[in-house]
């Protein structure tokens, strides 16, 4: 039994049946505070990791916003959950280049994480909470950040909750499922509002569905594969599909515009990742198989392309970011 199984069993045991939100919260707190869980030694691999090409385009992206608004001297680079910094580091390269001078402010709260992204994002200055974010204008990222805040589950207009069963862990009830998730709406909502007041850009990816609708999302994954949702509890990763249509509501409704959504695969193409690979690949020809792979594996259909989405939240007095037609 894992240290966690045995603390929610407690519970359980004390409060009775514990809701999925919950369940998720606690999991995940736990999973992210002990590791760092990325790479290929890790449990799962995300964009930035793959390639650094998908860190320069968001970076290309937000200074290009940043310029079209007369490259206002107090904004900041802002990121939600940065992982190992790697997007950071890909992103304000670029960002730097164009002239970008502002802090980075990361909201990160496992402590382990944080030693790495000091080490890739020096000089950064770190945050527990979005709602700790200087008051200025924002440009920020968060990629496979909402993914891993917790859903509520309902089936009809029951919660669904997770008892306590002989052997480890098991859901209450079973049925159709619908997805809410209050902790993301709670934390798109800080963002809209600061960059609605204070002007900025915001570039949401992960992956998840544009319009809402009913289904069970929630996934666990572990060493690259999927795993039952409810075994091992701490040790994998949860995450559940990013209903975008909800996160847009969010956002406008805290004064924020909001771009079309798209796919991750047509928004870097459309930002210029075949031009960027084909420069990489000619100053560095030993790399050219390995970038061409990096390439299909962000932007094809039956990789990343598709199921990844991206959303830009805007100051309504800013350009909504290039990419989205
Ligand atoms: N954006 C990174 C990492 C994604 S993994 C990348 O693309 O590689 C999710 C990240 O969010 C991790 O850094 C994790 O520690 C952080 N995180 C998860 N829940 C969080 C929370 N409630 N508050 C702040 N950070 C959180």
């Amino acid at each position: 039994m894992t240290p966690l199984e045995r603390a929610l069993r407690e519970r359980i045991a004390a409060e009775g049946p514990i809701s999925v939100e919950a369940y998720m919260e606690a999991c995940n707190a736990y999973y992210y505070a002990t590791r760092d869980p990325l790479g290929e030694r890790g449990d799962f691999t995300t964009a930035p990791e793959i390639s650094q090409m998908f860190g320069e385009l968001v970076g290309a992206a937000l200074a290009d916003c940043w310029k079209r608004v007369g490259a206002p001297g107090d904004a900041i680079y802002a990121e939600l959950g940065p992982g190992r910094g790697t997007l950071a580091a890909d992103a304000l390269r670029m960002m730097r280049a164009a002239g970008f001078a502002g802090d980075a402010h990361l909201v990160e709260s496992s402590p382990v994480l944080r030693e790495v992204q000091k080490q890739a994002v020096p000089g950064a200055e770190w945050h527990e909470r979005i709602d700790e974010l200087p008051a200025k204008p924002l440009l920020l990222v968060a990629n496979e950040f909402l993914d891993a805040l917790p859903v509520r589950q309902h089936v009809g207009a029951v919660e669904r909750r997770v008892m306590a069963a002989a052997g480890g862990l098991a859901f209450d009830r079973d049925g159709e499922i619908v997805e809410t998730s209050p902790a993301r709406e709670e934390a798109v909502t800080a963002i809209a509002l600061c960059i609605a007041e204070k002007g900025g850009a915001a570039l949401i990816i992960d992956y998840g569905h544009e319009r809402s609708g009913p289904g069970d999302t929630l996934q666990a994954v572990r060493g690259h594969g999927y795993a039952p949702v409810l075994a091992d509890p701490g040790e994998q990763d949860l995450t559940a599909h990013v209903d975008f249509e909800a996160v847009g509501r969010a956002a406008s409704d805290a004064g924020a515009a909001v771009t079309p959504v798209a796919e991750q695969g047509e928004w870097l193409i459309r930002l210029g990742i075949e031009a960027r690979a084909q420069a990489l690949s000619r100053a560095h020809p030993e790399r050219a198989g390995e970038v061409q792979i990096a390439l299909e594996r962000l932007t094809s259909r039956d990789q990343m392309g598709e199921l990844f989405k991206v959303l830009a939240v805007h100051s309504p007095s800013w350009p909504a970011p290039a990419g989205f037609e």
